[in-house]
């Protein structure tokens, strides 16, 4: 007998959400992850959770329906990481007519019951605090609802979530080799030793090594895939209204700023072709170009490339033969061929949705529960998202100590499941060392023994962004904390 049910190469957005689908419903799932959880595309999207108004130009409202559906099971099952906002776009007299913008939103609204998410609305931001930090010439703005999410961290809760159903998670695990004969044999280089397990059915889950893995450590034959690079800039904070603004630029897209971190913006997004490592990603001088220049038609600041204080870029592979971004899933098996499943692309709105369609595949070959992920809550996300506050109130009683920011971070990071990190202290000093700003050695030893974080990058830029604020003596305090821990 096989050693595991599935086993799954890669620890993205994708990988991690076929391990929770699949571990939920009784099969034995192993993840192999060769670096972090979440540490190449999957904590590079724009971090959106919408119908997405690009698709709906495209008239595609089958789509955005569906989107706008998975919308409202985040804010149920994740209403710590998802934060609903009211996104504006400021009517701009050089690009689409004010009518078109409010009848695109009028189909929007009506695409999806809001679940309590406020209807679209016009603005006249002349007298209106979202117009404060845009140029004067802006009079009208249409705003709407739609959600933003922390994806990094969707991706370790995601894992985390798969662990506690059964699946084992390794990182630091690549996978150098798989024999396919009718299972699976799975050569793995696991922290430095050598193992090999058995598996019934096989996920290449790999985003941007997608056909590289296919190639050399799969030997099956894949489809032509090109690679598309995604990027976003950060700036210091351009505005300080909580919502988030999408611009329509010159050359017909749509670019967004949204608050990022308290004190920062996140400006994004710019796609273009990519060849090369997946591994060596860096965003090209051009393009932190375009996006100051998208954001300066509309900031009254302007936005100038030295204010960029990070970018960030991930890489996907599209079939060559696709268009857009709506994901690949490839499926493959044949007698005395065990199962290969290949995910990749997609955007976060429907990746649960996406895996549970991949693991279904799976049901000829398995006896398997039904789908169940729609229901059930993410760690820490067993409350009502517009009890966020309340929650945060909650925190604020329970350790006094907190700041209001501060409980916000941690309710947001952790929601219910933030006991498990303070515990029962009175004091800061009861957290231990205190690195930067506000991460504790408790909230260190926390991501450290539950979320698979190794490195102060893991925990810095993945499990918080805290990376942002951290003085580089704190950054090197901290890293040799964590190699004490260890
Ligand atoms: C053009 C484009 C536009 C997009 N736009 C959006 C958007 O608007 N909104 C949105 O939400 N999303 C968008 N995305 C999607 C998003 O960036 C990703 O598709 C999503 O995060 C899923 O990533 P993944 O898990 O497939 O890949 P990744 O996150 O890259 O994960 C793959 C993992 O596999 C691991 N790996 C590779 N080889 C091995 C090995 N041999 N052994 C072990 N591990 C290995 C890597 O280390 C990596 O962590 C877009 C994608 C594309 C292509």
């Amino acid at each position: 007998m096989a050693d595991y049910d599935l086993a799954i190469i890669g620890g993205g957005l994708n990988g991690v959400s076929l391990a929770r689908d699949a571990a939920g419903r009784g099969l034995r799932v192993i993840l192999f992850e060769q670096g972090d959880l979440g540490g190449a595309a999957s904590s590079a999207t724009p971090r959106l959770i919408h119908g997405d108004l690009s698709v709906l130009e495209r008239r595609r409202f089958r789509r955005v329906r569906r989107a706008l559906a998975e919308r409202r099971i985040w804010l149920r099952i994740a209403p710590h990481l998802v934060r609903p906002m009211r996104f504006v776009i400021p009517a701009h007299s050089d690009e689409r007519p004010p009518w078109l913008l409010r009848a695109g939103l009028y189909v929007y609204d009506g695409l999806t019951n809001r679940g309590g998410l406020p209807p679209s609305a016009t603005l006249d931001i002349t007298h209106h605090p979202v117009g404060n930090a845009l140029k004067r010439p802006f009079g009208t703005a249409f705003e709407y609802s739609d959600c933003v999410v922390d994806d990094s961290r969707l991706v370790v809760l995601t894992a985390l979530d798969a662990a506690e159903h059964g699946a084992a998670i390794r990182t630091g695990a690549r996978c150098v080799r798989a024999d396919r004969t009718d299972t699976w044999r799975l050569a793995v280089v696991d922290r430095g030793h050598r193992r090999t397990i058995t598996a019934r059915a096989l996920a290449n889950a790999t985003g941007g090594w997608t056909p590289m893995v296919a190639e050399t450590v799969l030997r099956q034959p894949q489809p032509a895939m090109a690679a598309t690079q995604m990027s976003q800039i950060i700036v210091p904070s351009l505005f300080d209204s909580e919502n988030v603004y999408v611009f329509q630029n010159n050359d017909g897209r749509l670019i967004f700023a949204r608050p990022f971190e308290r004190d920062f913006t996140l400006i994004g997004t710019v796609t273009h072709a990519f060849t090369g490592d997946p591994a060596i990603v860096a965003m090209p001088g051009a393009d932190v170009g375009y996006l100051c220049e998208a954001a300066s038609r509309y900031f009254r600041e302007r936005v100038a490339p030295t204010d960029v204080v990070r970018t960030v870029s991930g890489v996907n592979p599209t079939l060559a033969s696709a268009r857009g971004r709506d994901g690949t899933m490839l499926f493959h098996a044949r007698r005395r061929k065990a199962p290969l499943l290949t995910m990749f692309g997609g955007d976060v709105t429907t990746s649960r949705l996406r895996a549970e369609w991949a693991v279904t595949k799976l049901t000829p070959f398995y006896p398997m529960s039904p789908p169940w992920t729609a229901g059930a809550a993410l760690p820490g996300g067993d409350f009502a998202w517009d009890r966020f506050d309340t929650e945060v109130d909650l925190a604020r009683d329970r350790w006094r100590f907190l700041s209001e920011p501060e409980a916000q971070r941690l309710v947001g990071a952790y929601g219910t499941r933030l006991p498990a990190v303070l515990g029962e202290a009175k004091t800061r000093d009861e957290l231990g060392p205190v690195f930067g700003p506000e991460l504790t050695g408790a909230e260190v030893r926390y991501l450290m023994a539950r979320e698979w974080a190794r490195f102060p990058e893991d925990v810095l830029w993945r499990r918080s962004k805290l990376g942002l604020t951290m003085p580089a003596a704190d950054r090197d305090a901290l890293a040799s904390f964590m190699a004490n821990v260890m």
